[in-house]
C-alpha cells in the first residue's frame, strides 16, 4: 500500500502513522518530497489486517494499493493467453471464431434455417437466447427448455457448438445440460450469486460487461469464476450506457487491448448489442477484428424485420455472408486464420 500524507503534517502525526503501519504488522518506507510525505507500507495484505482503515485518519490523504485487486483473471497470474476448447473450437488461439446466431430462438425453422447459413458462412459457434433477460415484462421473454432443445437439435445437425444465456442460479445446472458457453448477459454482470453458480457447472462462460459496468469491475466480476475453480472464462464487450443516441450503446474497442494487457482471458467483442444497428455490425466487426479480438458475437436472423427481439439489430443471412468475406483481409492483416 502506499499512504500519501497531507500537505505540512508534523513529525509527530507522521509518527503515528508510523507506528499504526507496524502495529497492523507491514514495514513502512518513508519517502519525503518537497510538498508531501509519502510512506510505501510491505507486507502481505492476505495475512495481515487492511491499512485502507488509515484513510479516515486526519493527517492522511490518501492510501493506494499497489497489487491489483483482480488476482486470477491478471496476465501475470498466467503469463501468457489462456485458450478455451469449445468443441474443438480453440477461443483465444490464432483463429477468431465468430458466434452467430438469432438473438431468440423463435422457432425450430427460424434456428435451423440460420445455423445452416451461419455454418455455410463460416461460423463455429451458435448463439441463441432461450432465456431473454427482457427490459420489459410484457415483451417475449424466451422458449425457455424448449429453446435450449432446439439449440441442441441444431448442434446435431450442424455441429456448431452453443453458446446461451442463463438468467438465474436455478437455471445453471439446466442451461449448462445444453449449452457448450454459458452466457452471463450485461444485466446480471454483478450479479455474483448466479456467476459462482455458473462457474460451478464447469461449463465455459461468457461474461458480457455490463452496461455501467468499469473495467476494473468486469476484471473482479471475471475473478469470480476463475475464484470458483473454473479457468474457462472469456470477457465479452457489448457497449455501456452513454449519452449518445445515435447507438444503443457505444462499443468501447478499447477494451481489447487493455483486457489483453490486464487479463489472460479472451475477449469476444458483440458488434449487434454494442450497436443496437444492423448497419454498423459490419464495421464494428472489422475494427474488432483488426483491434486482435479473439471472437465476435454476432446477431443473425432470417427475416430481421420480424425478429421476436432485437430486430433492428440482426443482420441477415445474405448480410452475414458477406461481412463474412469482407472480414478476410482483416482477420490476416490481424495475422490470425
Ligand atoms: C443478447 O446477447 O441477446 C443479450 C441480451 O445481450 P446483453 O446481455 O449484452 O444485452
Ligand atoms: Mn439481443
Amino acid at each position: 500500500m502506499i499512504i500519501v500524507l497531507k500537505p505540512g503534517i508534523g513529525k509527530k502525526d507522521e509518527a503515528a502513522v508510523l507506528k499504526e503501519i507496524r502495529r497492523l504488522g507491514y514495514q513502512p518506507h518513508v519517502m519525503r518530497g518537497v510538498a508531501r510525505t509519502v510512506i510505501g507500507a510491505i507486507g502481505d495484505e492476505r495475512t495481515h489486517k487492511s491499512l485502507e482503515t488509515l484513510a479516515s485518519w486526519a493527517q492522511v490523504e490518501s492510501v493506494m494499493p499497489i497489487q491489483k485487486r483482480y488476482k486470477l483473471v491478471s496476465r501475470e497470474a498466467h503469463g501468457r493467453a489462456s485458450t478455451i476448447d469449445v468443441r474443438g473450437n480453440v477461443i483465444g488461439g490464432k483463429r477468431v471464431q465468430v458466434m452467430a446466431g438469432p438473438c431468440s430462438v423463435e422457432s425450430e425453422l427460424q434456428l435451423m434455417t440460420t445455423a445452416h447459413a451461419v455454418k455455410k458462412a463460416g461460423a463455429t459457434i451458435l448463439r441463441g437466447g432461450a432465456f431473454k433477460p427482457r427490459t420489459s415484462p410484457y415483451e417475449f421473454q424466451g422458449l425457455g427448455e424448449k429453446g435450449l432443445k432446439l439449440l441442441a437439435k441444431a448442434r446435431q445437425e450442424t455441429g456448431l457448438a452453443i453458446i446461451t444465456e442463463l438468467l438465474s442460479e436455478q437455471q445453471a445446472e439446466l442451461v449448462a445440460d445444453y449449452a457448450d458457453i454459458l452466457q452471463i448477459g450485461t444485466r446480471n454482470a454483478h450479479n455474483f450469486q448466479l456467476l459462482i453458480a455458473a462457474a460451478r457447472t464447469g461449463k465455459p462462460v461468457l461474461l458480457k460487461r455490463g452496461l455501467s459496468m468499469k473495467i476494473e469491475e468486469w476484471l473482479l466480476a471475471g475473478e469470480y469464476i476463475l475464484a470458483n475453480e473454473n479457468p474457462n472464462l472469456m470477457f465479452c464487450e457489448r457497449g455501456v450506457r452513454t449519452f449518445e443516441t445515435f447507438t444503443r450503446n457505444m462499443l468501447d474497442l478499447s477494451t481489447i487491448p487493455i483486457i489483453k494487457k490486464e487479463s489472460h482471458c479472451p475477449i469476444v467483442i458483440d458488434p449487434s448489442q454494442g450497436s443496437g444497428r444492423a448497419d454498423l455490425v459490419a464495421s464494428m466487426c472489422k475494427g474488432a477484428v483488426a483491434m486482435g479480438a479473439d471472437a465476435l458475437l454476432i446477431e443473425v436472423h432470417p427475416n430481421p424485420a420480424e425478429a421476436w427481439s432485437d430486430g433492428a439489430q440482426q443482420v441477415s443471412l445474405e448480410g452475414f455472408a458477406t461481412l463474412m468475406e469482407e472480414l478476410k483481409p482483416f482477420i490476416a492483416a490481424a495475422g490470425r486464420e
